[in-house]
């Protein structure tokens, strides 16, 4: 992030905020285009002032949002759904320009944010729907019992680089849906798409005041921390601590879905066409910068050779370049600098540690942040490229004795995200994803857990506290409030208010005694002799 001056940041563009007057801002940062390293366009830093300023404005609008009732926000959220719909390869082509994604990749994220939009309204209700547990003792039924969920005021979101949509608008969705407002703070890196989408919310769409962005790196992001009522963290584990002791400041719960090092296991018996595609694009989709992206591959040793030149042959006809609407490429660049400078240590690493780099292995010629799609074999747990996460185009595979040895080596991490395992034996497959300690396993596929909004997604270990999908993915943005009323007309006190006294102490030790001992002699309070 470049940061400019005072006065150059005057004359920059307004954000997502729709009144069209140009935010005063100290310092403002440049979006760059990674393919090419040229700057797409530059916005003000905001602030704590501003990032106020938004807050307070999106919490003054909450209340008539949540009156609203999920009906009626399912309409508003409806037409965002249509407008994604109509208008995905515009903000698919905004979303190239910032991230450095073929377009395959930029174009998986509007119909992603649609699909959760109905998958919310449309199962919300549900979800959200007031209990009445039946009281557990009998002479408790005098009471109605109620659990009625309502949304925290004002949701922060602070995003991540690698799905400027999926990773913002994907938590979004589910809390605006419960009712909550929010407030997203972009990555610094990628935040042009979804101030895209949130201009049209705001300006085409005409939506209630209740989604707003504000922009900058850690200093935002920390400012936002301070105003909300609960922060949605998606980004390196690095940061998710800093921003869970931020939040402790103000008792502000969390959710973080943190890095991984997923494991990818293929037993012999595996079917070796569809285990190596899948590597290839578990691994490789989006640059690799995927937290969920297949990181390290354990190979049984009958399948071993033949695994790694299948894969080494089919990543080597892999169209690394920047497309368009024609989706020509398969490969894109890589987002940030920084991220390609760790995939090099990291191969330089494994190569020094004797891995045989099959293809790949450098950076690619000319302007933008680019590395090559990369095969790394003969990799072990000596090396960076299995231990920590890389975040890049590479595939370390390593040769093991057998399922025993590759359960042992896939839990040897500190990070539990996801995992993949591939055999011709479903039933064995899924008794070997139950031994892996991780959020999510997927059997003979890899990543296709997200797509699965019923189930929940999240992090076991350093990756992650929560999950979204499912129905935790709305519940997490709700407060459950309990309560109770008397389901006859009440007499004009209970037994265990004022004044206590000897007998009413002693029929509530009875009954709860009835109750809760086992056997009849002990309910009733009869002594056994000895
Ligand atoms: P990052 O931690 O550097 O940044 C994430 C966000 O935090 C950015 O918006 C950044 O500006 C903000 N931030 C930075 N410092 C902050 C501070 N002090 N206070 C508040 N906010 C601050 O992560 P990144 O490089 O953008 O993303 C890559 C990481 O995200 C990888 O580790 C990847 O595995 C992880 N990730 C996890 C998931 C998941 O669902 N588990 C999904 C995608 C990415």
């Amino acid at each position: 992030m470049e940061i400019e001056t005072e006065a150059t940041a005057a004359e920059h563009e307004s954000q997502a905020d729709g009144d069209g007057a140009a935010p005063v801002a100290a310092e403002s940062f440049d979006v760059h285009n990674p393919a090419d390293g040229s700057v797409v366009r530059t916005l003000p830093i905001d602030g704590p002032e501003r990032v106020h300023e938004v807050a307070a404005r999106v919490r003054a609008a909450q209340p008539e949002w949540e009156a609203m009732g999920i009906a009626g926000r399912y309409r508003w959220l409806g037409k965002l759904r249509d407008w994604l719909i109509s208008n995905g390869d515009r903000v698919a082509d905004v979303m190239q320009a910032e991230s450095g994604k073929v377009r395959a990749d930029a174009a998986l994220e509007t119909p992603y944010v649609a699909d959760a939009i109905n998958f919310y309204g449309e199962n919300g209700p549900r979800f959200l729907a007031d209990e009445h547990p039946t009281p557990h003792l009998p002479l408790f039924r005098v009471r109605r019992l109620t659990i009625t969920y309502r949304p925290y005021a004002v949701v922060g979101i602070i995003s991540p680089w690698n799905f400027p949509l999926i990773l913002s608008l994907g938590d979004a969705i589910p809390a605006l849906t419960a009712g909550a407002a929010v407030v997203i703070k972009p990555s610094e890196f990628t935040p042009l798409s979804l101030i895209e989408v949130v201009r049209a919310w705001k300006e085409e769409i005409g939506g209630p005041d209740v989604l707003d962005v504000v922009n900058g790196g850690g200093e935002t992001g920390g400012a936002l921390i301070d105003e909300v009522d609960f922060i949605q963290f998606t980004g390196s584990e690095r940061t998710g601590k800093i921003v869970m002791k931020r939040a402790a400041d103000t008792l502000t719960p969390v959710s973080l879905e943190l890095g991984g090092k997923d494991p990818m296991i293929v037993l012999a018996d595996a079917d070796l066409e569809r285990a190596t595609n899948a590597a290839a694009w578990g691994g490789l989709v989006n640059s690799g910068q995927v937290c969920m992206s297949i990181e390290r591959v354990y190979v049984e040793e009958p399948i071993y050779d033949e695994f790694v030149s299948t894969l080494t042959d089919k990543v080597q006809k892999l169209r690394q370049g920047m497309d368009a609407r024609d989706y020509e490429a398969d490969v894109g660049a890589m987002t940030t600098p920084a991220q390609v400078e760790i995939v090099d240590d990291h191969v330089e690493d494994a190569r020094r540690a004797g891995a045989r780099i099959l293809t790949g292995g450098k950076r690619k010629d000319g302007p933008g942040d680019w590395y090559e799609p990369t095969v790394i074999a003969d990799a072990d747990h000596s090396m960076k490229a299995m231990t920590e996460e890389t975040f890049g185009p590479t595939i370390p595979v390593m040769k093991v004795r057998d399922a025993e040895e590759a359960v042992r080596l896939a839990n040897d991490t500190r990070y539990g995200l996801s995992a993949s395992v591939f055999s011709g034996d479903r039933e064995r497959g899924e008794s070997i994803a139950r031994r892996i300690e991780c959020g999510a396993v997927n059997v003979n596929d890899v990543l296709s857990n997200y797509q699965q909004l019923p189930l929940p997604m999240g992090g076991w270990k350093s990756s992650g506290i929560g999950f979204r999908h499912g129905a935790y993915g709305i519940r997490k943005f709700v407060r459950s409030e309990a309560i109770t009323s008397p389901r006859i007309r009440p007499l004009a006190s209970e037994l265990q208010w004022f004044p206590y006294n000897n007998r009413k102490r002693s029929i509530i030790r009875g009954i709860y005694r009835f109750f809760n001992a086992r056997g009849l002699r002990e309910r009733l309070g009869i002594s056994r002799r000895s």
